[in-house]
């Protein structure tokens, strides 16, 4: 074997990454192997998340919502900007750079931390084997006294909308538009669905979502999501529940190209209906990566839906072989990846590190963002332990009526027997990092007591979740509290 490393990381998005730079920070010697590559076929590393995901989808998001304040609410500030106009090759192309420069700032960690990358495609021979691959056919053999499977996770395809990568893409093709679609179609009111739905929507597309299922965010209580689902349709977001696509043709020669046929299933007398887009983003959900990830006689323990099989603690069946990220069971989130490759390395440097799979935190970067992080008052009353809501509303807000940004609301769930915190939702301006508060108390174990008992600056947002821990116990200040 011409390379033999301490630990080989197969692929490098931010569970990959996270992990090779973590190895390396604990003493290990530590290789990362990106297949990605850049026209100089130099590795691009970052992955999903970086290339095509958080951070580019976070770029234009944060652009078409500027382009949309200008347009619809500088006015009521007094400001006169007129309609302006959006360059979209000029937005595209800062979008590309914010993505350059963190895919080179990883490239920049490796190298402080003196990861080893390699440029090629990895694939496990067995415990300690990994064989890089080149497009040209070249294979290299090296060794590694332990392998992290960080391979990540790529779009799920639907046979009656195939992806042209011209009319119809999927997430990845929706960041590249070279002009405002004036019709699109989305397929999946889900995470992805609502966020690149939102930015073409605030740039000028007149947006319809089609999701099968009837339920709207069904990870939310059915009171927030009720709220959110209110919140997206005044914005213009034409959501159809219970719309189970059934195929699609692309017409060159009609104004709206793409059609696509469905079942409406709130309006079954109609039967089926039809819809016509000139894109269409189809975001049903993501896959693992793990075909061709392994030599078949390698073993590696792979369920029916492709996810790697591993334990608590990130081991596959295979010894001193581990697997992190969207490959793996649980949310494919950036930040859950990343908690995952920095156990495994300091496990692997003997240290009892574990992640904490009941509070990970999710967000939706539409605006207002909806965040959410442990169990919602459905949960708890279908788990059949009472629990006590504190809700409060942005309206009420002294900051976020200066801001002119009063939609959302907070619910903080709380189980009555202890006054322990067992949940939060947020609906609103900079919910991600209002929810964090919470799940730093919760981390903590803390008590809606301990929230109402702490002192926040005034004026701040925040005061909208030191006010949900006072509903919580019925003496909220900015609002009349329900008798119980
Ligand atoms: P990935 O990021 O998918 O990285 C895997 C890497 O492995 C890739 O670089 C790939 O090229 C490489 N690879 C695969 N196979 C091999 C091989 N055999 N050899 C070598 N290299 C290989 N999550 C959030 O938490 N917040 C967000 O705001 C968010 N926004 C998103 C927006 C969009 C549009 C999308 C698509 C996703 C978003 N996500 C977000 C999800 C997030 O991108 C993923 O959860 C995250 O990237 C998973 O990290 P990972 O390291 O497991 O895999
Ligand atoms: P998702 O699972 O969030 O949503 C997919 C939606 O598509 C679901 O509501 C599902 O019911 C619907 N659907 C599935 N098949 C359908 C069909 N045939 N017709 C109509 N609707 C259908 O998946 P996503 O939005 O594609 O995102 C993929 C992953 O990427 C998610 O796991 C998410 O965690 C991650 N992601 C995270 C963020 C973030 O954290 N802000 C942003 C983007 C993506």
């Amino acid at each position: 074997m011409s390379k033999e490393f301490d630990v080989v990381v197969i692929g490098s998005g931010p569970a990959g990454y996270v992990a090779a730079i973590r190895c390396a920070q604990l003493g290990f010697n530590t290789a990362c192997v990106e297949q990605w590559r850049a026209p100089d076929d130099q590795p691009v590393y970052g992955g999903t998340c970086l290339n095509v995901g958080c951070i580019p989808s976070k770029a234009l998001l944060d652009t078409s919502h500027k382009f949309h304040e200008m347009r619809h609410r500088f006015a009521d500030h007094g400001i006169e900007a007129g309609q302006g106009a959006i360059d979209v090759a000029a937005m595209m192309a800062r979008k590309n750079k914010v993505v350059g420069q963190l895919t080179q700032g990883v490239a920049g960690l490796f190298r402080g931390n003196k990861v080893t990358g390699i440029s090629g495609k990895g694939r496990l021979l067995g415990p300690g084997r990994v064989e890089v691959g080149q497009p040209n056919g070249e294979k290299e053999e090296i060794g590694a006294a332990h392998v992290i499977l960080a391979s990540g996770s790529e779009p799920i395809a639907i046979p009656p909308t195939p992806v042209d990568d011209a009319f119809i893409v999927d997430s990845t093709g929706a960041l590249e538009f070279d002009s405002v679609p004036q019709k699109l179609g989305v397929i999946g009111a889900g995470v992805i669905g609502l966020e690149l739905g939102s930015v073409w929507s605030r740039l000028g597309s007149e947006v319809t979502v089609l999701e099968a299922l009837d339920d709207f965010l069904p990870a939310l209580d059915r009171q927030t999501a009720r709220e959110a689902l209110k919140i997206f349709t005044r914005q213009g977001l034409d959501i159809k529940l219970g719309a189970r696509v059934e195929g699609s043709r692309v017409n060159k020669r009609r104004k709206h190209p793409v059609v696509v046929s469905y079942q409406d299933a709130q309006d079954k007398e109609k039967g089926g209906k039809e819809a016509s887009f000139d894109k269409l983003i189809v975001a049903v959900g993501r896959r693992p990566v793990s075909a061709g990830l392994a030599d078949p006689a390698a073993g590696l323990a792979i369920d029916g839906r492709g996810f790697v099989e591993v334990d608590a603690f990130c081991a596959t069946n295979l010894p001193n072989v581990y697997a992190v990220g969207d490959l793996v069971r649980g949310p494919m989130l950036a930040h859950k990846g990343m908690e995952e490759g920095v156990m495994v390395a300091e496990r692997l440097a003997g240290k009892k590190t574990q992640v904490n799979y009941a509070l990970v935190p999710s967000v939706i970067y539409t605006h207002p963002e909806v965040a959410w992080a442990g169990k919602n008052e459905d949960e708890l009353k279908q788990e059949g332990i009472e629990c006590a809501t504190g809700v409060f509303s942005f309206a009420a807000s002294g900051r976020a009526l200066a801001a002119h940004d009063t939609d959302g609301m907070v619910k903080l769930v709380v189980e009555k027997a202890t006054d322990r915190i067992a949940g939060c939702q947020v609906i609103g301006a900079s919910a991600a990092d209002l929810l964090q508060q919470i799940v730093i108390a919760m981390e903590f174990g803390a008590s809606a007591e301990d929230i109402a008992l702490t002192m926040f600056p005034h004026p701040a947002l925040s005061e909208v979740v030191h006010e949900s821990a006072l509903a919580a116990r019925g003496h909220a200040i900015h609002k009349v509290n329900r008798k119980r």
